[in-house]
Parts: structure tokens; C-alpha cells; sequence
């Protein structure tokens, strides 16, 4: 009969176990998944303030597991990229979203759309050649193309993909710094970064309005990025009296619940013709 220690151990490692069964299971079938159809992408509106438009979506993987329900892009987004297999991911939302915009474009309008890229993707020349060949063959312009990489992921590996980011902006792709203020960088190699936008994380946007050193810290973020010619996005808005401070804070962009939830391509397109129609 084991003793208490020894069945406490024993119960910790199937703790363990499971986590490990079920990690190296979600790894090892997301290729099949992808096949068989449970993964999706949704899009969640980003709203320009300087016109109250729609100004991009951005595109949000889900996956709807057979066994375990939905799985959140958090759980398995990093498993899968730390198996070496992103860049499958990658490929298959770029050409989802690809398509997306191609129907949108039969309906009657256009939409640019930011893509979450890691930077294994980025600094793969291969995947960028391809990515950028797609994109040439899609009938959608590349100024439409937002790529959004974090903040980590960009001091992770800064040379390669730096140089895949210029690859990409060469040809009228965009480029957004994710994550922003996360990432344990400095404020003084931000101006030598060819980026088109940064987005402040979510985490800078609680306690806004409680906190005189948070509002503080987002205004001189959003004053700095502006100042160095990025257009300034903040995302995880979920409140109006938060919108409204980040509209006097001069933030361009904002993202978050309380302009919309990520949602189906199809939805998009109904508020955007419902909205030209009324
Ligand atoms: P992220 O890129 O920072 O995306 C924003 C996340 O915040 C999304 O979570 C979104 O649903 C959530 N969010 C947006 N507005 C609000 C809000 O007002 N309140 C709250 N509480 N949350 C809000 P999601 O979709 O679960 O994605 C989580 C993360 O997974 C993403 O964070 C991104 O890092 C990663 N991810 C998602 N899709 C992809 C993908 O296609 N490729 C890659 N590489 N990563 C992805
Ligand atoms: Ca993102
Ligand atoms: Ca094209
Ligand atoms: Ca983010």
C-alpha cells in the first residue's frame, strides 16, 4: 500500500500525464484537423477613430475539437509553434483569409485584414516568397495585408525578422508590432523599426481609469508611437468611458468587445452592407 507521499506523487504525475496526453495529442492532429474542417477563422472588427469606419479585422484561428470542445489559439497556437510546425497554421488562416477577402471583394467591398504571423514564419524565406506569391495571385491588393508580429517574437530573432518584415513592406504589405509594451524592449530602437503600427496590449488598458500611473504609461506610449509616425492601435476595449480616454489620448485605432467580438466573414459583411444601405 503506498504511503501518503507516494500517492500524492502518484496522483501529480497523472496530473502531468494528462496535460502531456493531451498537449502532444492537440500537436499531432492539427494537420488532420485542418483537413477534416474543425479549425475556422473569425474576424474582429478594428475601428478607425478618425472616421468611426471599419478600418481592418483581425483574423482570430479557432478550433472546434471532437473531443475537447473549443480550444483556445492561447493553448494550442504556442504547442504547435513550439513543434516546428507553424508555419502549416500560418498558411492555411493566410489563405482563409485570402479567400475572405476575395468574396468581399465579389460583394461589393473591401477590407484589410491583419494576420497573426510568428517570427519562425517571418524569418522563413521560403514562407514569405510563398506568402507573397499568394497574395499575387489573389485578386486582393497587398495594402490590404496587415501582418501582426509580436513584440517577443520580433527581439527573439531581430535580424531574420527584420529582414522579413522589409520583404514584405517592399511589396505594400503592412506590418504591426502585437503586444506592444510586453516584450521587455526598449523605447529607443522603436523609431529605427520599419512598422506601419503598434498595437498596446491589453494588459495597459485595465485600471485606465483608476490608475494615474497606467493612464500615464498609455498616454506617453500612444504620444511616443505617434510622434514616430506609427498609427497607434489599443486593443482589449471593452468599456466606452475606456474608448473615450483613448480617443483624448490620440490612439487612431481601437479593437476590443465593445466594437465587436471576433465573428464569421459573412457576419462582416452583413454590418458593412447593412451599415452602406442605411
Ligand atoms: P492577440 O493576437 O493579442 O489577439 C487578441 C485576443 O484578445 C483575441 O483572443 C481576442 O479574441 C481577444 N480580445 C479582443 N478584444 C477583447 C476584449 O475586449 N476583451 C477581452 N477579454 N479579450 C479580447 P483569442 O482569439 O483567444 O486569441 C488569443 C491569442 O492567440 C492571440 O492574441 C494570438 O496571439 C493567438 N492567435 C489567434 N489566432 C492566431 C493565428 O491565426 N495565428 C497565430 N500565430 N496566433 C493566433
Ligand atoms: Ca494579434
Ligand atoms: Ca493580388
Ligand atoms: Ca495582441
Amino acid at each position: 500500500k503506498p504511503n501518503a507521499l507516494g500517492s500524492l506523487v502518484a496522483h501529480y504525475q497523472k496530473g502531468e500525464d494528462q496535460i502531456q496526453l493531451r498537449e502532444h495529442s492537440l500537436v499531432s492532429h492539427l494537420p488532420k484537423a485542418l483537413e477534416a474542417g474543425q479549425l475556422s477563422v473569425l474576424f474582429q472588427p478594428k475601428i478607425n477613430l478618425h472616421n468611426m469606419q471599419l478600418a481592418q479585422a483581425e483574423a482570430l484561428i479557432r478550433w472546434q475539437h471532437p473531443e475537447y470542445g473549443e480550444v483556445s489559439p492561447a493553448e494550442f497556437i504556442p504547442l504547435v509553434e513550439g513543434a516546428g510546425i507553424i508555419d502549416i497554421v500560418s498558411m492555411w488562416v493566410f489563405e482563409e483569409v485570402l479567400q475572405q477577402q476575395a468574396a468581399w471583394l465579389a460583394a461589393g467591398f473591401e477590407l484589410a485584414v491583419a494576420i497573426n504571423f510568428s517570427a519562425k514564419d517571418i524569418s522563413n524565406t521560403k514562407f514569405i516568397d510563398q506568402v507573397l506569391a499568394k497574395l499575387n495571385a489573389a485578386p486582393v491588393a497587398n495594402r490590404l495585408v496587415v501582418i501582426e508580429i509580436t513584440e517577443s517574437a520580433l527581439m527573439d530573432d531581430f535580424e531574420s525578422v527584420i529582414q522579413g518584415i522589409e520583404k514584405l513592406r517592399v511589396h505594400g504589405v503592412n506590418i504591426a508590432i502585437d503586444d506592444f509594451g510586453t516584450g521587455h524592449s526598449s523605447l529607443a530602437y522603436l523609431k529605427h523599426l520599419p512598422v506601419d503600427e503598434i498595437k498596446i496590449d491589453k494588459a495597459f488598458v485595465d485600471g485606465l481609469l483608476d490608475d494615474a500611473h497606467a493612464a500615464e504609461i498609455m498616454q506617453t506610449s500612444i504620444r511616443l508611437a505617434s510622434n514616430l509616425g506609427f498609427k497607434v492601435t489599443v486593443e482589449g476595449v471593452e468599456e466606452q468611458p475606456i474608448a473615450d480616454a483613448l480617443i483624448s489620448m490620440g490612439a487612431d485605432m481601437l479593437q476590443g468587445d465593445l466594437y465587436g467580438i471576433p465573428q464569421s466573414g459573412e457576419q462582416i459583411q452583413q454590418f458593412i452592407l447593412s451599415g452602406q444601405s442605411g
